[in-house]
C-alpha cells in the first residue's frame, strides 16, 4: 500500500501516511522549512533540495514519509535489515520489508516501527 502523495518538486516526490506517523519529529526537526505542522499544506517539497529531503525522510522511524525521484525510484532498503529496541519499547525496523495484517493485506516499505 502507498501512502498518499502529500507534495513533489521537480526531482523529488514525497508521500505521507498519517496512519502510520508516531510523532518522532524527526522530519520538523531535520527541515522546518518544508515539514512544518502550522502551514498547509504542512509539506512543501520545494523548499529544499531534492538530496536534503531524502536524507530527512530516510530518518522517519516509522515509514510515514516516502519518497521517490523524479525517475519514480524509491528509497533503497538498508542492507542488512536491523532492528533497534527504543526506550519505550517499540522496535524499529529498516530493511526490505513486507508486512501481511490478519486480514491477508501485504505492505510493503523499508521503514517501520513495530
Ligand atoms: S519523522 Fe515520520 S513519524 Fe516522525 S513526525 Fe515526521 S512523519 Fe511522523
Amino acid at each position: 500500500m502507498k501512502a498518499g502523495k502529500a507534495n513533489t518538486s521537480p526531482e523529488i516526490t514525497v508521500f505521507f501516511d498519517s496512519s502510520r506517523c508516531i510523532h518522532a519529529a524527526e522530519c520538523v526537526r531535520g527541515l522546518p522549512e518544508v515539514f512544518d505542522v502550522t502551514a498547509r499544506p504542512w509539506i512543501r517539497a520545494d523548499h529544499a533540495s531534492a538530496q536534503e529531503l531524502m536524507e530527512v525522510i530516510s530518518r522517519c522511524p516509522s515509514g510515514a514519509l516516502q519518497f521517490e525521484n523524479a525517475n519514480g525510484v524509491p528509497e533503497i532498503p538498508a542492507t542488512p535489515t536491523t532492528f533497534r529496541l527504543l526506550q519505550d519499547g517499540q522496535l524499529e525496523v529498516r530493511g526490505d520489508l513486507s508486512f501481511t495484517n490478519a486480514g491477508g493485506e501485504t505492505m510493503f516499505g523499508t521503514r517501520a516501527i513495530l
